[in-house]
């Protein structure tokens, strides 16, 4: 039930939930199934954050693997997560698929079929200990050219919707409220220009996503320059900015899932790579190679990009150049838009409609598609020279790219700018087990929770799929711990 606040600008609740996405979704779920009257406040128009644009992929530990998968998790994390904070999380997904299905959909397990090039792993790290313990699972579309994210934010929406819980849309949080105690005690939100306060009797979980969106934040924590968004434009960090008030402790702002993509006039947010053959280098902008093209992780292809010079400002990797031959740009189209704010289904499958764009760029020689890219003609002849040989002599002595995908160019050949790209930012403020948001001296700010990716558990590495996982996995903590929480008198 969405609705504005009419009758006077203050609403009570027990618990308030800020952010209607996937973690959102779950605390409420959760919080009213516990007994609390909860309140969601969504600052879009239209709720679903990251998750209704996501792959959907989620991690569900196996039944008696919960040791490997903390060691798992713990290996990732070099030590920036605490134990207790993973084991909590791997606990509860021990039981995503279980509610899940207690929700009424079915589930499968996935691996992510529609990555080519670059390779997709399942799970992401197979050569770190406990990695048989990260099994991934999606629910299904149900219809025809449905996206799985959509699908499954349909099956939260309507769980939602069907315990009559109260949703504001278009509600901006902007400031949590706080009692003489410090306690948490409510938010003030914008809606439509007018400042509506929300009063919550047990207390406040923070879910308002991640900082993709918010140019200053990215700047400022993020390791490389510039990092497009392509997930919900509705998360800019508004729960860092306002947990930090309160002396929130923050972490994890460096970690980043990205890769690289196609930057348009045209959709909201780049398109990313993946090329249906192997018959493809990525040069930089001195026009040379600089990477072992398919041996990055997906979900950190992105650090390929963070290569300094100490010749010259700034990064020789941003942009860098997609070049492949026609056999490759024959085999299908070079970006898959399965998911993203705005970008389905929106690339011809054989590419021609972006080539008459000019967003692929095209060269009967070397020397004709260094001059629409504008790169040195004698470096791209140079490197595209050495990498033919190398691929002739079945070892790629320069970046050690593996033996099979090792393949000589021919003409023609196409070329697409790469920027990087965002899937999603973990860093925010700390929580511990009990999805307690902390203070800068580890005390747990009161009646004051957070889930999702706003300060997700994930301190260096990420395993695919632990996202959403996380997002309802800590989500349901948090609903049921804020709903724990005595009432304020
Ligand atoms: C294209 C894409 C594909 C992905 N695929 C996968 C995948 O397959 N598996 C996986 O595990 N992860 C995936 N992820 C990441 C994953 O989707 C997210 O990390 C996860 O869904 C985050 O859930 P959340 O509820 O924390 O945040 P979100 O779902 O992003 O929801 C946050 C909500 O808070 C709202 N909000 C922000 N500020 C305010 C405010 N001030 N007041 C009120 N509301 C506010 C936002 O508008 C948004 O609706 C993907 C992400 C993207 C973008």
């Amino acid at each position: 039930m969405a609705d504005s606040v009419r009758q006077n600008d203050e609403l009570e609740c027990d618990v308030l939930i800020v952010g209607y996405g996937g973690a959102g979704a779950a605390a409420a779920i959760t919080a009213h199934d516990a007994g609390a009257n909860v309140i969601v406040m969504e600052k879009m128009a239209e709720p679903g954050g990251n998750t209704r644009v996501s792959m959907c992929s989620w991690f569900n530990t196996p039944p008696g693997m919960e040791e490997q998968a903390i060691a798992h998790i713990e290996a990732l994390c070099l030590g920036r997560t605490d134990r207790s904070v993973i084991a909590a999380y791997v606990e509860a997904s021990s039981k995503n698929k279980e509610w899940i299905e207690s929700l009424g959909a079915t589930t499968k397990v996935t691996r992510l079929p529609m990555v080519r090039y670059p390779q997709v792993t399942h799970p992401s790290w197979p050569n770190f200990p406990g990695a048989d313990a990260m099994v991934n699972h999606t629910v299904p579309a149900e219809r025809d050219n449905e996206r799985v994210g959509e699908r499954f934010w349909r099956l939260l929406e309507g769980q939602v919707a069907q315990r009559n819980i109260r949703i504001l849309l278009g509600t901006a949080a902007s400031e949590l409220l706080t009692n003489s105690n410090g306690e948490v005690v409510g938010a003030v939100a914008d809606q439509n220009g007018r400042q509506v306060r929300i009063n919550a009797k047990r207390a406040v979980v923070l879910t308002t996503g991640g900082f993709e969106f918010n140019e200053e934040m990215k700047r400022e924590y993020l390791p490389v320059t510039p990092f497009y968004g392509i997930g919900s434009p509705g998360n800019t960090g508004d729960g860092i900015t306002m947990a930090q008030k309160l002396g929130a402790q923050l972490w994890h702002m460096d970690v980043v899932v990205g890769g690289f993509g196609i930057v348009t006039d045209e959709a909201p947010v780049p398109f990313g790579i993946s090329y249906a053959g192997p018959g493809f280098v990525y040069v930089n902008t001195h026009g040379q190679r600089f990477t072992n093209e398919t041996g990055w992780e997906i979900h950190f292809a992105w650090q390929a990009l963070s290569i300094v010079d100490p010749k010259q400002p700034g990064f020789p990797t941003i942009p860098i150049y997609g070049i492949c031959d026609h056999e490759t740009f024959q085999k299908g189209p070079i970006s898959l838009t399965g998911a993203g704010y705005g970008i389905g289904g929106k690339w011809s499958a054989d590419n021609s409609a972006e080539l008459a764009k000019g967003w692929i760029k095209r060269g009967d020689t070397i020397a004709e598609l260094a001059a629409q890219i504008s790169l040195d003609e004698a470096a791209l002849e140079q490197t595209l020279t050495r990498y033919n040989d190398l691929c002739t002599a079945g070892a790629d002595t320069d970046f050690h790219r593996s033996r099979e995908t090792l393949k000589p160019l021919k003409a023609p050949f196409y070329a697409v700018e790469l920027w990087p790209r965002i899937v999603n930012t973990m860093g925010g403020p700390r929580r511990d087990a009990e999805a307690r948001v902390l203070d800068t001296k580890g005390k747990p700010i009161a009646r004051l929770f957070s889930a999702g990716e706003l300060g997700s558990l994930w301190g260096h590495l990420y395993c695919g799929g632990g996202n959403v996982g996380e997002a309802i996995a800590v989500g349901r903590i948090a609903g049921e711990n804020a709903a724990a929480e005595r009432p304020r008198r």
